[in-house]
């Protein structure tokens, strides 16, 4: 019996013909392509790590942190200049400003930046900026917003949604591809499942990393500071990551002696934790694997 909408990995070939394994020759056999944000390496010999502010909140307290990522040795600067917030009443980011600001720290510490867009009407001033532009969890099935990314000629860092399936995510990386633009990152950033919000934020997806793998030629990448909402949780978490074959990291810092972050304080790291995980990254490698679980099971 089949049901109306319900998607099995074998419908991936149908859902998202441009970014599934099985349906491009160059990639069928395994390997995963290589997407370029200003000479960092998505796919590369080593995973990438990406670090920032949650949010960008003042021209100190950003180039503070960034100038500390920058000599933790991560690749890439994040923060949100506009944020996706639960509630109206907290801080949204500080949007124009913001992008100036990040502006000012890539150019000073030569990090491309990530940053985050969640309205089409902004996509033209977001892209002006990024070097990469990010689709946050919340914004994974806003088809609109996809589409337009797609067109915006910048990579895209698609993060998962808080509950989204694996073919519905890559759904959504077809919605991008489909604009002509390949160059998508994935990002797993923690799922809703029975126990999140107990004794940490969402639950981390490890299995997931080699699942994709093993149905998309795309990187993918693992937000070790959403899932987990614990500062003390991110380190092992990265290496838990890293362990599965992630092809880089995307996570929180802030130096609280610029003062309590407006936003996602409990989960951010110091400068020293990041430098480990750096470390620990680059001893790494790249450990993308394809096992074809998949073709075998078929
Ligand atoms: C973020 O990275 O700033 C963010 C809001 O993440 P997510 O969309 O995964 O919640
Ligand atoms: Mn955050």
């Amino acid at each position: 019996m089949r049901i109306a909408g319900q998607l099995s990995l074998y419908d991936l070939p149908r859902i998202c013909p441009g970014v599934c394994r099985q349906t491009n020759a160059e990639y069928k056999a395994g390997g995963t392509r290589t997407v370029k944000v200003r000479g960092v390496e998505f796919g590369g010999d080593h995973p990438v790590v990406i670090a920032g502010p949650c949010a960008v909140e003042s021209h100190e307290q950003t180039l503070t942190v960034a100038r500390a990522v920058k000599r933790a040795g991560a690749q890439m600067l994040r923060g949100g200049a506009y944020k996706p917030r639960t509630s109206p009443h907290d801080f949204q980011g500080t949007g124009l400003e913001g992008l100036c600001i990040l502006r000012i720290a890539s150019e000073e510490t030569g990090l491309p930046v990530v940053t985050e867009v969640m309205d089409t009407r902004r996509v033209e001033e977001v892209a002006d900026v990024a070097d990469m532009i990010q689709i946050g969890s919340r914004n994974m099935q806003n088809y609109p917003l996809l589409t337009a990314v797609g067109r915006a000629g910048k990579p895209v860092l698609l993060k998962r949604g808080m509950a989204a399936s694996l073919c519905e995510w890559l759904g959504s990386a077809e919605y991008i591809a489909k604009q002509g633009n390949l160059d998508i990152v994935l990002c797993e950033r923690g799922i809703r499942a029975f126990p999140s919000g107990e004794y940490s934020r969402f639950v981390l997806d490890l299995n997931v990393i080699p699942a994709m793998q093993e149905t998309t030629f795309l990187p993918v990448i693992v937000d070790p500071s959403h899932a987990t909402g614990v500062a003390s949780m991110v380190e092992p978490a990265s290496r838990a990551a890293l362990e599965f074959g992630s092809q880089g990291l995307i996570i929180e810092v802030a130096d609280f002696s610029m003062g309590y972050p407006q936003c996602d304080g409990l989960q951010a790291i110091d400068e020293k934790t990041l430098k480990r995980i750096v470390q620990f990254a680059e001893s790494a490698g790249s450990t993308c694997r394809t096992s074809m679980w998949l073709s075998e099971a078929g």
